[in-house]
């Protein structure tokens, strides 16, 4: 699914968190938003799924005027940074969860569900711990729960803030690598959010860098990596030489 987000702009009260700002994303395509805090990027991620309203401007998922569309019919997955599973609930029914609130048409059968659930669980490598409550279980293990959670309902399009924020630096590379094979076989586009520049360039087909609400750079990582324009990314670069 192609995402065309048009002239989207964002105050909250009398501060401008998005000044206008216009990015076409490729059926595909995995983006990173990279920027420092307080850059726009959350807000932008927000919008894109629909959590959050845009003050003016378009968003188009293919030919689809999406803008008014509410969130749940937008069939975006979301995979937040603290995860957000729910704690009284087993593993499985978790990843069961968004297919359980589906409209009664949409909804597949309880055997439809449990089959569903049992090829996410085995897709995330977490089949044997089906039956464990949230707190039984590792941070990295939480975020490919919430990860299969998102993948339930066949999104075609993947939102991600901060996913890999909360996880020690080798749990983040494994799941990198592992979030990047899962959207090669599946084919989803995906939008995630990051402040960490190495997660941005290792991840990402192209990365958008922000800045105060703008959109200062759209390139690949490494057309970014050879003439970056923004000093958030020239900071880190020049440390790394
Ligand atoms: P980032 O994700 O890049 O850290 P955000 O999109 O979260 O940035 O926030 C951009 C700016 O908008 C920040 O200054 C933040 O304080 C402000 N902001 C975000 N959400 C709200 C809100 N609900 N109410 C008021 N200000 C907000």
């Amino acid at each position: 699914m192609s995402i065309l987000i048009e002239n989207v702009a964002k105050t909250f009260g009398q501060f401008q968190a998005l000044s206008p700002l216009s990015l076409q994303i490729n059926e595909g395509e995995m983006i990173g938003l990279l920027g420092p805090s307080g850059s726009g990027k959350t807000t932008l991620l927000r919008i894109i799924a629909g959590l959050e309203g845009a003050d003016s401007g378009r968003i188009l998922f293919g030919e689809r005027d999406v803008t008014e569309v509410h969130v749940r019919d937008r069939k975006v997955g979301f995979v937040f940074q603290n995860y957000a599973l729910f704690r009284h609930m087993t593993v499985a029914d978790n990843v069961a969860f968004g297919l359980q609130v589906l409209p009664k048409k949409q909804r597949p059968s309880d055997a439809e569900i449990r089959q569903r659930v049992s090829h996410l669980l085995d897709m995330v490598q977490l089949g044997h711990l089906a039956g464990r409550y949230p707190a039984q279980l590792s941070g990295g293990q939480k975020q490919r729960i919430a990860l299969a959670r998102a993948l339930a309902t066949q999104p075609e399009v993947l939102l991600l803030d901060e996913p890999f924020g909360a996880l020690d630096a080798k749990v983040r590379k494994e799941l990198r690598r592992w979030l990047r094979s899962l959207h090669d076989e599946l084919g989803f586009t995906s939008v995630f959010v990051t402040h960490d520049q190495e997660e941005a360039l290792e991840l990402s087909d192209r990365v958008v860098v922000m800045s105060n609400g703008h959109i200062e750079q759209v390139d690949t990582p490494e057309d970014l990596y050879r003439a970056p324009n923004s000093p958030f990314v020239f900071d880190f670069l020049g440390n790394v030489n």
